[in-house]
């Protein structure tokens, strides 16, 4: 086997079951540092998320991204890649009560 040695690789070979794990503990929670909001093109994080867990929602003059948290696995991929280091994992059930206020304060 010649797999790339990455972080999610090696996440996965502690974790052999993890296709059929519990749900990750900590996920991705994306800041406002974020500058996608702001018209500015980057979604790094999207590309580097291998399960796809990023997602972008277009609004006036840029994107919102939001996690998809029940896909993330917490592997940290995403963390590295962001230039203004808006990313950081946090606590599954914190990463939920966000989007759920974020969602409640969308027009
Ligand atoms: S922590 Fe891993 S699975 Fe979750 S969004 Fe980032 S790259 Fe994707
Ligand atoms: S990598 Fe950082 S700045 Fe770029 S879209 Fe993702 S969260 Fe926003």
């Amino acid at each position: 086997m010649n797999a790339t040695l990455t972080r999610r690789n090696l996440f996965r070979a502690f974790r052999p079951g993890e296709a059929t794990a519990a749900p990750a503990e900590r996920v991705a929670q994306i800041g406002q540092a974020c500058v996608e909001p702001r018209g500015v093109t980057c979604r790094r994080c999207g590309e580097a998320c291998d399960v796809a867990a990023i997602k972008f929602r277009l609004m006036r003059g840029g994107a919102q991204p939001y996690l998809d948290i029940s896909t993330c696995t917490g592997c940290g991929e995403c963390l590295p890649v962001c230039p203004v280091s808006a990313i950081a994992l946090a606590d599954r059930d914190r990463a939920i009560l966000a989007v759920s206020l974020a969602a409640e304060a969308r027009p």
